[in-house]
């Protein structure tokens, strides 16, 4: 896959999977823009950098229209342009929903369901103008299947799914493809929390037999985002060793 020339970028790629896409698209070519709300994630954008690719960091709260809008027309700004956004910032605030508090609801759909709807809205008024786009939403299998404890992250992601199809959609005719990967147990700072002993249980379940790294998730991003997958819009693929396969 090459990307030379294209100008990505990945929300929440400070760590974890976001980190583990930027630096799989820098390495196909791409010009990378790091964004995180912690100024830590600084250090993403200079380690790419020093690998000679090209990466500026922006940070701003994806769940922030003003800040949004302020960075994607910075990005065009020094780019020129903006080729792929991947939609990959999120954040889990587990409970049962007899005890989820309004507060954790709104937390996981504020960060992980409506940043989608604005960080896309932001991109596609310049995408729309190239006839070109990539846009790469990070969905969960647990937006299929559901998750007891996780009744807000699993609705957003079940969402993403959604705004996935209908952009998608919307946009065909403009040469724009929208697509999301769903990643299953992948081993990041966000499933770290889980006890040794779930990750066993979760592991024993899995086909493959083993949890996922964040490089996984990274090749099939950088494969919808790549001209490969020109005639695949409107999908989401599962990158989880095989967890829900025949659901
Ligand atoms: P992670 O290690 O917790 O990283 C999430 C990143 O998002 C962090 O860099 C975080 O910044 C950033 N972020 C949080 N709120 C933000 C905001 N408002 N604006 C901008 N950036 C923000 O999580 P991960 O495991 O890599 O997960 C990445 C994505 O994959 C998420 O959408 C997650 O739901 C999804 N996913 C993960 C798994 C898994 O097994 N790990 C499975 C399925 C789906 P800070 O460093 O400042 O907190």
């Amino acid at each position: 896959m090459n990307l030379t020339g294209k100008v990505a970028l990945v929300t929440g790629s400070g760590r974890g999977i976001g980190k583990a896409i930027a630096q799989k698209l820098a390495e196909a070519g791409a010009s990378i823009i790091i964004n995180d709300v912690a100024d830590s994630a600084e250090a993403t954008a200079q380690e790419i950098t020093t690998a000679g690719k090209p990466s500026l960091f922006i940070k701003a709260n994806v769940c922030s229209s003003a800040e949004v809008n302020t960075m994607i027309e910075k990005i065009v700004a020094t780019y020129g342009k903006l080729d792929i956004l991947v939609n990959n910032a999120g954040i889990s605030r587990d409970q049962i929903t007899l005890r989820m508090t309004d507060e954790e609801w709104d937390a996981v759909i504020n960060v992980n369901l409506k940043s989608v709807f604005i960080c896309t809205r932001a991109v596609l008024k310049y995408m729309m103008r190239q006839r070109y786009g990539r846009i790469v939403n990070i969905s969960s299998i647990v937006g299929i299947i559901g998750n007891p404890g996780q009744v807000n992250y699993s609705a957003a992601k079940a969402g993403i799914i959604g705004i996935t199809r209908s952009v998608a959609k919307e946009m065909g005719s403009r040469h724009i493809t929208v697509n999301a990967v769903c990643p299953g147990f992948i081993e990041t700072e966000m499933t770290q929390k889980l006890s040794e002993k779930v990750k066993e249980e979760y592991s024993q379940r899995i086909p493959l037999g083993f949890l996922g790294s964040p490089k996984d998730v990274a090749d099939a991003v950088a494969f919808l985002a790549s001209d490969e997958a020109r005639y695949i819009t409107g999908q989401y693929l599962c990158v989880d060793g095989g967890l829900i396969a025949g659901w």
